[in-house]
């Protein structure tokens, strides 16, 4: 399962702060997946982190 920010990240942090594990924020100011989660509890995060995101920038492929 991987995870990707598109565009559509407005960089308010929220998921970087939730599961720093997969999501950190750039240089830019938007948010980048980093590391796709190696287990259940980070999974369950990155869950977490898509769908709290504001502009549903968070997206992911099997
Ligand atoms: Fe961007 Fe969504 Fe993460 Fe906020 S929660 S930084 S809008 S991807």
């Amino acid at each position: 399962m991987d995870y990707k920010v598109t565009k559509d990240c407005i960089g308010c942090g929220l998921c970087a702060g939730l599961c720093p594990d997969v999501f950190e924020m750039s240089e830019d100011g938007y948010s980048h997946v980093h590391a796709n989660p190696r287990d259940e509890q980070t999974r369950t995060l990155a869950e977490e982190a898509m769908t709290s995101c504001p502009t549903s920038a968070i997206v992911k492929s099997e």
